[in-house]
């Protein structure tokens, strides 16, 4: 299961403290490079194994969903030195780790001591994150990823998806506005849906994230929305009655 080193699959919050200290380690000709940020709870759970179901060493105590990286609230760096991968901690490179941590804690992330490469979000606990009290400001490609796998994971428990966390009742298309002179507006005659994302909502070719992104709607861009399918809304921008592919519904709000 390989690594992940998108940023755009880390919280907003972290991403821009990362980018922060991407641009410090230029600038201070430091050769570290980002070896992981968003983890999978099956990459957890196979990592987990390691040393204790499987063959090989201990590599972590956390289980799937325990450890930061399922959040996309934590990031490992580590050595990049003549095309190589460096867990060096000797002479020279000594203060290399140093001056990581250094950086990281004025950046508000926290290294964990045991765990030299691992920076995460600090002033929140895993607790916190496991019952879906994510930080402020999340946004669509954040929430989409962690959403996509939470819905995947069946082995044990998971955190609540970070839409339902802030609070949005789910979308029924059954149920129409009281409005009766909005639907009248529309040749589709169904109920109409506004997009709530703050940088606007990618549309999809079908009902998930592994679809491409057809369109981007606009922040507030208003819709039709012809059917559910699981979290998935098909929408239908012009009003025609012709779908024009899938949003997620946890940014689309009824207009009542
Ligand atoms: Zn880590």
């Amino acid at each position: 299961m390989a690594r992940d080193t998108e940023l755009s699959h880390l919280h907003p919050v972290v991403r821009e403290k990362i980018q922060t200290l991407i641009s410090r380690f230029a600038s201070e000709e430091l050769p570290f490079r980002l070896f992981e940020g968003f983890r999978t709870p099956d990459r957890q759970h196979e990592l987990y194994a390691q040393g204790r179901t499987k063959a090989g060493n201990k590599v972590t105590n956390a289980k799937a969903w325990s450890s930061y990286h399922q959040y996309g609230v934590a990031g490992d760096f580590v050595l990049y030195i003549d095309g190589k991968w460096s867990w060096d901690d000797k002479g020279k490179r000594k203060q290399y780790w140093k001056r990581l941590h250094e950086l990281a804690r004025e950046v508000g992330l926290e290294p964990l001591s045991w765990e030299t490469p691992h920076l995460q979000l600090q002033g929140i606990s895993l607790a916190q994150l496991q019952a879906g009290q994510y930080p402020q400001g999340g946004d669509e490609s954040w929430s989409e990823n962690m959403h996509a796998h939470i819905i995947k994971w069946t082995k044990t428990a998971t955190p609540p998806s970070p839409e339902l966390s802030m609070g949005r009742p789910p979308i029924n298309t059954t149920e129409r506005p009281n409005d009766t002179s909005l639907s009248s507006a529309t040749v589709s005659n169904r109920p109409r849906y506004q997009v709530t994302a703050r940088n606007g909502l990618n549309m999809r070719g079908g009902p998930g994230t592994g679809f491409p992104v057809v369109a981007t709607l606009r922040s507030n861009q208003l819709v039709d929305v012809m059917k559910t399918d699981g979290d998935w809304c098909q929408v239908d921008l012009e009003g025609d009655g012709l779908a024009d592919g899938y949003c997620h519904s946890g940014y689309l709000a009824v207009i009542a």
